[in-house]
This record gives structure tokens, C-alpha cells and sequence, in this order.
């Protein structure tokens, strides 16, 4: 996926580099509002993604940020099978001091003038009640409170990672089932949480663990599940590690320790180092279920939104990762690649196929 750097004076250099479709900076005296919307890839539909709200240092760490969402978000629906294209938005500043219904709505405007192009919705730092400023101004814009049908996405991304590790189980142990499997879920926030039931209703064997011991002892009281420490969790021994936390978990220092034989959770860029930590799990024997493929839930819940709102629509969906994953976990077998390449390969070939019958009408 993404990782280039911006060089002083090489934006242009930047832009084709990452293959964007269209980048729109966003400007507005009266409000305020500094804005980038960025279009990565409209092939398979509308770019859809968030806007997020956020302090960022520089304004090249704004555009960076906004070309690795957008472009992540192209992956993120070719794998999942999804007629969406990846987009997303970053509006700079302090959410919490700068944001007012005006700039909100002056955003809005910028929306509707992308012509239903992109389609966004909340994001770090933005809210529904935001999405409803959005809304006051363009119809392209979900989760906005008066307007949206979907449900909360946790539970669905929560039933899309579950899918994810019963494809590993198949993949490692030639068996799906979660009978007597320890599972170490580190992170029980909305998804997590979610998670742990998911597992303990198919008398998996669960370990938690979170920085907030309250929550530890709540959810492992509710649930069935063992509380453990969050600081030496990759000294024991799982057959599946669940990051359902913080990005960047898996790396240099970590990967040497790991006594799993799967990874697989909903936490966003897992992998410190795509090429090089993805490389060091497969010559490892870890499987590493692609966190952009099975935290996709989230997002299918938004496309259910999309096409009148139905959960059990957005819950056949999420079930479709499993088999997605075997895919790429076959692949990768096959062909000695990671799995996150052999993901990408996968969501790429689709875009491709997909842009030929296009140029075909
Ligand atoms: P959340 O904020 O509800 O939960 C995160 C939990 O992780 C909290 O309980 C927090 O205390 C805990 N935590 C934070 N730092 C930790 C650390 N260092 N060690 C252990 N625990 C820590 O978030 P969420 O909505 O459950 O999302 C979890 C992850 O999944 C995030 O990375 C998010 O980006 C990703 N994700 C979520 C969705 C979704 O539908 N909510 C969709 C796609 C991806």
C-alpha cells in the first residue's frame, strides 16, 4: 500500500506516484475551512470515505494522510466486493475549538460539488451531528442522525473478523471450528467486545486484555472470558492473537516474540512495515489475516446504507469474508507471497478486470 514520502517540492511527483484520480484542496476565508478531499480510484463505483477532522502538524502531513486514506479505502472495497471506489477527506484544525456548523456546511458545499463522486461520512473528529451539517448541503454524505437507517458498525465489523479467523483456522488447523481454541482478543472497545461473544457462543477458549482494567474485568465477567495482563500478552501462547486496538503492533520487535499461530483483528495497519513485517510473518508460519480486508465490516455496513439499509443484508455481507479470506490465504500459500500482498494483488486484479468491461460499453 502506501508508503511514500513527500519530498520538498515534489507534490506533483507525490500525486502520480499514489495514482489519484483527483485531489481537491478546499479553501474558505469566510468559515475557515481548510479541506483536502482526495478521489484515489472511481472504477468500481463512487469513492467513498470519511472525513476526519484533525490537528495535523503540517499541511503535507495533512495531504499524506488523506492520499494513504483514500487509497487504502480503493483496497479496502475491491477486496470486500463492493461497488465502491476509495476516497477520503481531512478538514485541518482542532475539532474540539474550530469546527462550527458553518464550516461544516461550507464543507458540505465542496461535497455536492464533486457531483456524487465521493460520498463520505464520520471519521476521527467528526460526529453525526456533523454528517447532518453535511447533509443540510448535499445528499452524498451517510450516518447523518435524521437521514441514516444502518445500525451501529461495530457489530458487523466485529462479525467480519470473527469470519477472518475461522478462514485462518480452516487455512492452519484444516478446521473452522473455535471449539477449545484460545483466542486472545487485546483491545475490547466496541469491536472487541463484540468479538469475545461472537467467539465464547462457539465455546472458544478467550483471553482479554485492554489498557483499561475496568472494562477488562466488566467484559470478562459478562462474557466467560480470562482476563490477562495487557503488558506480557505476547509471551503466551494463543492459536489466534486478535489486535483489536492500536495500529502498528506487529513489527521489529514484537514479531520475534509471538507464539501464535494466526493473527487476525480489526485494529487498522497492523503491520508496521507492510513489505517487511508481512514478509517476516510468512517466514515465520504466522497467518496473518489482512486487517483491510477483515475489518471491512464498517464499510459494508455503510454500502448497505447506501442501497436502503437491511442488517441481515450488511451481516451476508460480512460473511463473505471468509471466503475472501481463504482466497487470499491460498494464494499466498501458492505463490510463497504474504498475505496482505497477496491481498492487494487480489483487490487490484479486480479493479483491473473490472475497468476493461467499462471501456467495453
Ligand atoms: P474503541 O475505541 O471502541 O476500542 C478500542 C479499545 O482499545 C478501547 O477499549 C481502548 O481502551 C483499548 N486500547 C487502546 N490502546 C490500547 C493498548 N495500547 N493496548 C490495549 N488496549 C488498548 O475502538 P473500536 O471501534 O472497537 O475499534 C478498534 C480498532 O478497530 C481500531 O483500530 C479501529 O480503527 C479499528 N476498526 C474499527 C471499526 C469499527 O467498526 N468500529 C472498523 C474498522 C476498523
Amino acid at each position: 500500500m502506501v508508503s511514500g514520502i513527500l519530498e520538498e517540492g515534489s507534490l506533483f511527483n507525490e500525486l502520480s506516484k499514489c495514482n489519484h484520480q483527483r485531489v481537491v484542496f478546499c479553501n474558505d476565508e469566510d468559515t475557515g475551512l481548510k479541506a483536502i478531499i482526495a478521489i484515489h480510484d472511481t472504477t468500481l463505483g463512487p469513492a467513498f470515505g470519511g472525513t476526519r477532522m484533525w490537528n495535523y502538524k503540517t499541511e503535507s502531513d495533512a495531504l499524506r494522510d488523506v492520499l494513504r486514506l483514500s487509497r487504502a479505502m480503493t483496497y479496502k472495497a475491491a477486496i470486500s466486493g463492493l461497488n465502491l471506489g476509495g476516497g477520503n477527506a481531512v478538514i485541518l484544525g482542532d475539532s474540539r475549538v474550530n469546527k462550527t456548523e458553518t464550516l461544516m456546511r461550507r464543507f458540505g458545499q465542496f461535497v455536492r460539488h464533486m457531483n456524487g463522486s465521493f460520498i463520505t461520512a464520520e471519521d476521527l473528529g467528526t460526529n453525526s451531528r456533523d454528517m447532518e451539517y453535511i447533509r443540510m448541503e448535499t445528499e452524498h454524505v451517510i450516518g447523518a442522525h435524521e437521514a441514516s437507517t444502518s445500525a451501529n458498525p461495530s457489530p458487523i465489523t466485529a462479525k467480519g473478523v470473527f469470519m477472518g479467523i475461522k478462514a485462518c483456522l480452516k487455512e492452519f488447523y484444516g478446521s473452522d471450528s473455535l471449539a477449545g481454541r484460545s483466542v486472545a482478543v487485546q483491545g475490547i472497545g466496541h469491536v472487541g467486545e463484540s468479538l469475545v461473544h461472537l467467539l465464547r457462543e462457539e465455546n472458544a477458549k478467550v483471553y482479554v486484555s485492554d489498557i483499561d482494567e475496568d472494562r477488562v474485568r466488566q467484559v470478562a465477567k459478562k462474557s466467560g472470558a480470562d482476563p490477562i495482563s495487557n503488558n506480557n500478552i505476547l509471551d503466551l501462547e494463543f492459536d489466534v492473537y486478535s489486535p483489536c486496538a492500536l495500529g502498528g503492533i506487529i513489527n521489529s520487535s514484537t514479531i520475534p516474540k509471538m507464539k501464535c499461530a494466526i493473527i487476525a483483528g480489526s485494529a487498522n495497519n497492523q503491520l508496521a512495515d507492510e513489505d517487511l513485517h508481512g514478509r517476516m510473518l510468512l517466514e515465520k508460519g504466522i497467518i496473518f489475516a489482512p486487517d483491510y480486508l477483515i475489518n471491512a465490516g464498517s464499510m459494508i455496513n455503510s454500502y448497505a446504507e447506501l442501497s436502503g439499509y437491511s442488517k441481515k443484508r450488511a451481516l451476508q455481507l460480512a460473511e463473505n469474508i471468509y471466503e475472501v479470506t481463504r482466497g487470499v490465504l491460498q494464494k499466498s500459500k501458492a505463490e510463497n507471497i504474504p498475505t496482505n500482498k497477496a491481498a492487494d494483488i487480489i483487490a487490484e486484479k479486480r479493479i483491473s478486470d473490472i475497468k476493461k468491461i467499462k471501456t467495453s460499453y
